[in-house]
């Protein structure tokens, strides 16, 4: 039974049933509350911990129908920031065990790496300043392999429609469901532009004055495709181009974040609401923060801001968690400096 309804089953048949249908909660780590009501889709409920569960099942049910899968013969070759490719190796046992060889970039934390080691993925790390027409970025390496290898098939997130299919039919009607038709403000972490255009291609149409904000680390080059051979060290969000299946004339507002507000706001998340989400998830929620506070106040009106937190800190053991990590990369901030004191005594 595909998880596409919005009841979830109480048993499920197996784990890829509990893909989607993720709780939405209210913060309260906002100093706004009189006028805003801050939400988060907690998309790290999702079994293997990210939203891209959701398009790992799009993308197989999509090569099932059209009898691309040979069991274990097939090698699917993904280029991506990690989450789409642990997706794909959990659905593998229940779709042929196909195998993987995932290109991951450097930036990727060794938690992620490990996770995936454990699944069976054979793992290629690529540098993080090769622009993506380069010989040697993730996307060029990848399209090599898949060319040389017989029965391999390239998964290319950044231009898959069921990237952003999966979300227009699916996450969004949740939402929809969830928030019973009235939002405001969607504010969106942004890499291929999957989550981002289909979101807002379905809630858009459905809410008449809907605005969409989408956040890149500070240096990226999404909003306006600028190459700045930018460096960040937020993982999952941002890229150094446009995405193609980004569709940028939803997005009203671009807001770039840098590290140490992701990285302090994840670990606010983290300690102070309970919500265990990873750094891009700090940086939705910082720069929420920030658009909230930039609006005209009105007493009459309270603003209802979804965000949405893609995945949790669990991969993060070695970075986000690790305070030894922050202090190396200059990352602590005041606050997470008196946890560290607290738990150094
Ligand atoms: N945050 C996390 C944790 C992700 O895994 C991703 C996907 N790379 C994103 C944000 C960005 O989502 P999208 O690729 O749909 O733009």
């Amino acid at each position: 039974m595909a998880s596409t309804g919005i009841a979830p089953p109480i048993i499920a048949d197996a784990v890829v049933d509990t893909i989607g249908n993720t709780p939405i909660i209210r913060l309260s780590t906002t100093g706004n509350r009189a006028q805003i009501e801050l939400l988060a889709k907690t998309e790290y409920s999702n079994p293997s911990g990210s939203i891209k569960d959701r398009v790992a099942q799009r993308i197989i049910a999509n090569l099932e129908a059209s009898n691309k899968i040979k069991d274990s013969a097939t090698t699917l070759v993904v280029p991506s920031s990690g989450n789409l490719v642990i997706s794909l190796a959990l659905l593998s046992p229940q779709h042929g065990h196909y195998k993987i060889i995932g290109l991951v970039p450097e930036r990727t934390s060794q938690d992620r790496i490990q996770l995936l080691k454990s699944l069976g993925v054979d793992i290629v790390r690529t540098p993080i300043e090769a622009h993506a027409d380069s010989a040697e970025s993730q996307f060029s390496i990848a399209k090599k392999i898949a060319t040389d290898m017989p029965d391999a098939i390239l998964i290319d997130e950044f231009v898959e429609q069921a990237n952003v299919k999966v979300h227009s039919e699916q996450t969004a009607e949740e939402i929809l469901i969830q928030c019973e038709g009235r939002l405001d403000v969607l504010v969106v972490g942004v890499e291929t532009g999957g989550t981002i255009t289909g979101l807002a291609k379905t809630l858009k149409a459905k809410i008449p004055g809907l605005k969409v904000v989408g956040v890149e680390p500070e240096h990226s080059s999404i909003h306006d495709g600028v190459n700045r051979s930018g460096a960040w060290k937020v993982e999952d969000i941002g890229c150094n181009f446009s995405p193609s299946i980004l569709d940028k004339s939803l997005v009203d507002e671009w807001i770039q974040v840098t590290d140490q507000d992701s990285y302090s706001t994840a670990r606010k998340m983290i300690r102070e609401e309970g919500a265990f989400c990873g750094p891009s998830s700090g940086s939705v929620v910082a720069a929420a923060l920030h658009y909230t506070e930039s609006l005209p106040k009105d007493p009459s009106q309270k603003l209802r801001v979804l965000t949405i937190l893609n995945d949790t800190a669990r991969n993060y053991t070695s970075t986000l968690l690790s305070d030894d990590w922050l202090l190396e990369h200059d990352l602590m901030d005041e606050t997470m400096a008196k946890s560290v004191a607290y738990h150094r005594h």
